[in-house]
């Protein structure tokens, strides 16, 4: 396995794979590997001939206030994790390899970011766009593998994809969760023993919906209100969102016609965690 941090090496890595006639699969991150990002990994290695990770905590998908100096990262770990899984190559390019003096380009999508996570975070998908294809542009992959726990996130990608015409193919992969259910991520770790427990009121509230749907339940209203008790029953939780909306246009949907996304988004004490799911009529 190599570790690429210079951005021309690693373009002149992917170039040589190509002219092998090999196809190159990549999942772009944070680090702090879990389970979560294995899944995603694992599904490239099964896809592509050559299979790049990228680990990179970019500071322009956070806000000022947000936790992009507390944001976890182990690289010996991740190192080992990664070779483990069969990558060929781990991309870790530095700040200012990315963003050198007098950056000033970005890709900012029109609609998808004005729902969910882009409304209290409005720099968020400016930055992951941006991130992305300056990543996409680098490692020049044929496929591209992200996960579904953060739709808004694949949504805005598939978008960008399409529009811009980078004839990259875009997988989801379903989001891997804890036994009970908690969604895996980076930040779980910011969790104390007991809020780490009570986290699992997102993924059962997820459910609970999905029961009341099954039962025949049409009301959006009715089903994030159960949600919201559900979740405010934890001590420290506040709701950042709760909403059901149109899995294509991420718009609100009043009543359940047809498979929905329902998408949280909750505070534990300090922690932000995110968790969705299509509820199915
Ligand atoms: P991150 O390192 O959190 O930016 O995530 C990198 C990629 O892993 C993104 O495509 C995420 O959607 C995906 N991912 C994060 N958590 C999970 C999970 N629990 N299950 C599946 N994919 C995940």
């Amino acid at each position: 396995m190599e570790i690429i941090s210079d951005k021309a090496a690693m373009a002149a890595r992917s170039e040589a794979v190509r002219l092998e006639g090999k196809t190159i699969a990549f999942v772009p991150t944070m680090g702090y590997l879990h389970e979560g990002h294995l899944s995603l990994l694992k599904k490239g290695r099964s896809l592509c001939d050559y299979l790049v990770l990228s680990i990179f905590v970019n500071p322009t998908q956070f806000g000022p206030n947000e936790d992009l100096d507390a944001y976890p990262r182990d690289e010996e770990r991740d190192q080992k994790v990664a070779r483990e899984a069969g990558v060929d190559a781990i991309f870790m390019p530095n700040n200012e390899m990315m963003y050198g003096p007098n950056y000033q380009t970005y890709v900012a999508l029109e609609k998808l970011p004005y729902h969910l996570c882009g409304l209290s975070r409005p720099v968020h998908f400016r930055g992951v766009a941006t991130v992305v294809t300056k990543l996409f542009n680098i490692v020049r992959p044929h496929t591209a593998i992200f996960g579904e726990k953060d739709f808004q996130q694949l949504a805005v990608i598939r978008q960008m994809v399409k529009d811009l015409d980078f004839g990259i193919e875009i997988i989801g992969g379903p989001t891997v969760r804890e036994p009970d259910g908690l969604a895996m991520s980076s930040r779980n770790a910011y969790l104390t023993p007991e809020q780490r427990k009570d986290a699992a009121a997102l993924y059962k509230s997820l459910n609970q919906a999905q029961e009341m749907v099954s039962a025949g339940e049409k009301s959006a209203a009715a089903i994030l209100e159960k949600a919201s008790e559900t979740i405010l029953a934890v001590p420290g939780a506040e709701i950042d969102y709760a909403k059901l909306c149109d899995p294509a246009t991420l718009d609100d949907v009043e009543a359940i016609a047809g498979p929905a996304l329902m998408a949280l988004a909750v505070k534990i004490g300090a922690t932000r965690l995110i968790d969705n799911k299509v509820l199915e009529p």
